[in-house]
């Protein structure tokens, strides 16, 4: 019911246009597409996204034998409902299970660590936090706080340290003092996108080396209020060290949640969970056929 009202403001800005077309008499014509690829855009769907996902409702209508505006809807629901990719449950041969965490500062990577630990915290998990941005000592701070507040533990070193040496060292140390999950929190500063990415792949080399199929999964978050920002970053993160989920945040309260859309669609990524607020207990599992629900009613 949260993911209903985390899409508030996105069905708001939809709901009127999309009432009007399935609202109309008469056939599925060029007016009624035009108008439709309008709302797509507006919700930030994203101009490439759009184009396919015209091309999709095309080719479902047909195949469903929709020809009339009046069951548009029909069509619309079950496109939504199996656009987006399920996250893969990923091998995990012995514990502990190894996340790397990606993404732009800002963006609310370090409140979404939090969320995910305090998750596994009550499916009863022993977790702890890599504090691997190094860069600002004020990131290692606030994952201190968040790991007392959530009951995980941290590892972090000194500002500066190396970040996979961090990585390395958070992992023996999960190895010996036998945690099930390590939430590896890593740099976001997009200036200098060069260096971050090859910092990034040499962490996943490392701890390749150190643990069986670590990092089991990197998850990118990526901000939804930042509309085509979120997209290009995701581009951005997938061709460089490559993508395995996606976290939403900031729904709450954004028009924008589109860009969900945009994501299945351009980047064939599954999203995991959305965030709908900044508290620990905010995040949500993403589920498409709720998403498909709480947009269309
Ligand atoms: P980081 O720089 O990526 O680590 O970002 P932070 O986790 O520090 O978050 C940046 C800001 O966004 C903070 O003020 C968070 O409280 C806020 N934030 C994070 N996630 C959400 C969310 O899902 N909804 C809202 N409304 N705010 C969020």
């Amino acid at each position: 019911q949260k993911l209903t009202r985390g899409l508030a403001k996105t069905r708001e800005r939809l709901s009127a246009g999309l009432g009007a077309l399935f609202g109309r008499t008469g056939e599925l014509d060029a007016a009624f597409w035009d108008e439709l690829e309008e709302l797509f855009i507006m919700a930030d769907v994203g101009a490439e996204a759009t184009r396919k996902l015209l091309d999709n409702l095309r080719s479902r209508a047909r195949s469903m034998g929709v020809t009339e505006a009046a069951r548009f809807r029909e069509v619309l629901s079950a496109e939504l409902e199996e656009l987006f990719p399920l996250p893969k449950k990923p091998k995990v041969t012995a514990p502990p299970e190894v996340v790397m965490m990606i993404g732009v500062n800002g963006v609310g990577k370090t409140t979404t660590i939090a969320k995910l630990a305090y998750r596994a915290r009550l499916q009863g998990r022993k977790v702890l936090i890599a504090a691997g941005d190094t860069f600002r000592a004020a990131a290692i701070d606030q994952l201190k706080i968040w790991a007392g507040r959530v009951g995980a533990g941290i590892f972090a070193k000194a500002e500066g340290a190396d970040p996979a040496a961090v990585a390395f060292e958070a992992v023996d140390h999960a190895l010996k003092e036998g945690y099930d999950l390590v939430l590896l929190d890593t740099a976001g500063r997009l200036h200098t996108k060069v260096n971050l990415m090859e910092e990034l792949r040499k962490i996943k080399r490392v701890l390749d080396k150190k643990h069986s199929g670590a990092p089991h999964k990197s998850v990118l978050v990526i901000d939804a209020t930042t509309g085509q920002n979120a997209l290009s970053q995701t581009k951005l993160f997938n061709e460089a060290v490559g993508v395995d989920e996606i976290v939403l945040t900031k729904l709450d309260g954004t028009a924008k949640g589109g860009v969900m859309v945009g994501v299945a669609i351009s980047h064939k990524l599954p999203i995991s969970f959305v965030g709908l607020g900044e508290k620990m207990e905010d995040l949500r599992p993403f589920v498409g056929e709720d998403f498909a629900k709480a947009l269309l009613g």
